[in-house]
Formats: C-alpha cells, sequence, structure tokens
C-alpha cells in the first residue's frame, strides 16, 4: 500500500504532498544521456555561465539508477529506441522526461524511416521543448516549468502511470 492510500484526505495529505513536491524538484538528477546537436547545449546548461547547480541539479549521473530526470536531447534513431527506452526503464520512480529540441519531439527535419517522429513514442513525456537548438536559457526555462508540475503534482500519480504504461506495453505484446 502506498503513502498515498495510508493517510487521510484532506489537509494532512495535501501538507505531504506539497513537501514531497517541494524535496523532489528541489534534488532532480538528471541521466547522462546525449544524442545529438541539442546535447552541446544541455552540457552548456550545466557549466558555469548558466549554473544548473543553482537548482540542486548539477550531477548528472553516470547510472540511470541514481537519476530521476532523463533530458532527450536530440534525434532519437530507430537503433537507438530501445537503448533509450532500457535507460528510462532502468531509471527508479519518480521519474520525469524533458524532450529537448523539435528532432526530439517531433522528428523535426528528420522526417524519414530512420528518425523516431517524436519520442513519445518510445516514452512519456512531462515537457516539451521546441528549438533547434533550445538555447540553454530555453532549457532552464522548461525545467523551471518541470519544478512547478512536480510541485503540484498529487501522491501515487507515477505508480499509477508506470501500471498503465505496463499494461500499454502487454497490449501491444
Ligand atoms: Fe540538432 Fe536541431 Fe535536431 Fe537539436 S533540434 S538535434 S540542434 S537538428
Amino acid at each position: 500500500m502506498g503513502i498515498e492510500e495510508k493517510l487521510p484526505s484532506g489537509f494532512l495529505l495535501t501538507s505531504v504532498e506539497a513537501a514531497a513536491g517541494w524535496v523532489r524538484k528541489a534534488s532532480l538528477f538528471p541521466a547522462t544521456f546525449g544524442l545529438a546537436c541539442c546535447a552541446i547545449e544541455m552540457m552548456t546548461t550545466g557549466a558555469g555561465r548558466y549554473d544548473l547547480a543553482r537548482f540542486g541539479m548539477e550531477v548528472f549521473r553516470g547510472s540511470p539508477r541514481q537519476a530521476d530526470l532523463m533530458i532527450v536531447a536530440g534525434r532519437v534513431s530507430q537503433k537507438m529506441a530501445p537503448v533509450l527506452r532500457q535507460v528510462y526503464d532502468q531509471m527508479p520512480n519518480p521519474k520525469w522526461v524533458i524532450s529537448m529540441g523539435v528532432c526530439a519531439s517531433s522528428g523535426g527535419m528528420f522526417n524519414n524511416y530512420a528518425i523516431v517522429q517524436g519520442v513519445d513514442h518510445i516514452v512519456p513525456v512531462d515537457i516539451y521543448l521546441p528549438g533547434c537548438p533550445p538555447r540553454p536559457e530555453m532549457l532552464l526555462d522548461a525545467i523551471i516549468k518541470l519544478h512547478e508540475k512536480i510541485q503540484h503534482e498529487k501522491l501515487g500519480v507515477h505508480k499509477r502511470r508506470a501500471e498503465e504504461e505496463a499494461e500499454r506495453l502487454a497490449l501491444q505484446a
């Protein structure tokens, strides 16, 4: 039984949700995962000039098991899609995904058989970030918007999302 089922609804649950949201948004650890030119801007965002550390998330984790944010930075090739999904599956819940750039979000200029036409075919996406490439300020803006989303998330939403996702994958198999 999850904590959201144990707690009475009302003030207490609302307070716990607010505290959990604050803690989660203030300690996001991105997975080290760059795919193409957008990844250069993502790396720049982590450098001193843009100072991602201000948001408690300067550490890009080498292991997906230590990460809770996937920034899909660049176009996703069909060959890379299963790898991306495996990295996502190895990240513990709760976890979030930012689709960075027009290629990751829709295939962009690569409207061909080799490129996945939107990473949301592979993993659920929380924030779509337009641009080619989006500048570091835009990625920071997307991260701040993700913080707002995390702050207002209900407890248990990720568990339900994982269950729905498992059902969807089982139906496809
Ligand atoms: Fe490269 Fe532009 Fe595509 Fe980003 S959106 S991967 S910069 S072509």
